[in-house]
């Protein structure tokens, strides 16, 4: 089970987390209207009076990016205030993720955006590693990716992860950690909530904006970082095979991190992982405030 922090933010104030409760009649529950974000932050290791935050501002625009599809205005400084008052208000001691979900709160029947109101709730919970750090085994999926000409995906919007449910439970059920789900174009696409790197003959591969991937924040750091350790990148459709032959294979996103695959289907990859762990090790010293080049990246949230 887990561990929820103690205070949510509901209906515009700061109430205990069990407090916060909707209706069985809203109207997000019916249709999947909403969209949400995910944010990871850690105790500073080096000063227990504070947290950090990773890449707060990107997280904000993308939420208030999202809101945009379901025809709310909710503008980013705002909601990067009530994040902030949201840390402030719960002092988490350990490391945690924050999930802010905007939504058709309203208690209509017809599935549309307009003339419905909306809301936006904000809850957290503890939470350590979400994959096996050592290294997970995937699947290739039997669904296949929504596609941006139906579905908004440059949105992170709740009614797409059926898919990934449908997906994680299918590998699941059937022995894997994971699914790799491959989109319309039946190219590879990503994990049920990660995005997807491979290694190949020392270049760092990744599917593009084009594939109809979420345009993931841990991805774009990747990608950064990468660039800056003078590893070539390239973004460019990848196929299923090369998935097979890759020197490495890693997947990456808010909760799971970095998470090296270990095995594809009946494949499987090298144990050595040079520049999965040169990625890791960065991204991990610059989440916890330990790397001058990234500070930008962290916001350093004072508990008072
Ligand atoms: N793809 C999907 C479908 C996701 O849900 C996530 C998690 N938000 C990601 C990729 C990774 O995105 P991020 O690095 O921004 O967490």
């Amino acid at each position: 089970m887990h561990t929820f922090l103690p205070i949510a933010y509901f209906e515009n104030q700061f109430i205990p987390f069990e407090n916060a409760k909707i209706s069985i009649a809203t109207h997000a529950l019916h249709y999947g209207t909403a969209a949400f974000g995910g944010m990871r932050g850690i105790p500073d290791p080096g000063n227990p009076n504070q947290v950090l935050l990773f890449r707060l501002e990107r997280h904000c625009q993308r939420l208030s990016q999202s809101a945009k599809f379901l025809n709310y205005d909710l503008p980013a400084d705002k909601l990067q205030q009530i994040i902030i008052d949201f840390v402030k208000k719960n002092k988490p001691s350990k490391s945690f993720y924050m999930r802010p979900l905007v939504y058709t709160s309203g208690l209509g029947v017809a599935p549309r955006l307009h003339n419905i109101e909306k809301d936006f709730f904000v809850y957290g919970l503890e939470m350590g590693d979400y994959l096996s750090p050592d290294g997970i085994s995937c699947r290739i999926s039997s669904w296949t990716r929504q596609e941006d000409r139906s579905f908004p995906l440059r949105g992170k919007i709740s009614a797409a992860y059926i898919t990934s449910a449908l997906a994680k439970t299918e590998a699941v059920e059937s022995g894997f950690d994971e699914a790799i789900l491959m989109n319309s174009q039946g190219k590879v696409c990503e994990a049920t909530g990660m995005n997807l790197f491979i290694v190949r003959n020392g270049h760092l591969i990744t599917p593009g904006f084009e594939q109809d991937i979420l345009e993931g924040i841990t991805r774009d750091s990747i990608l950064t970082l990468a660039k800056n350790f003078g590893i070539p990148t390239i973004e460019r459709p990848i196929d299923k095979s090369e998935l097979f032959i890759a020197d490495e294979v890693f997947l990456c996103g808010t909760a799971a991190k970095i998470s090296p695959v270990k095995q594809i289907e009946t494949f499987k990859l090298p144990e050595t992982r040079p520049i999965t762990e040169q990625l890791k090790e960065k991204l991990s010293a610059i989440t916890e405030n330990k790397d001058p080049d990234y500070k930008e990246w962290i916001s350093v949230i004072p508990l008072e």
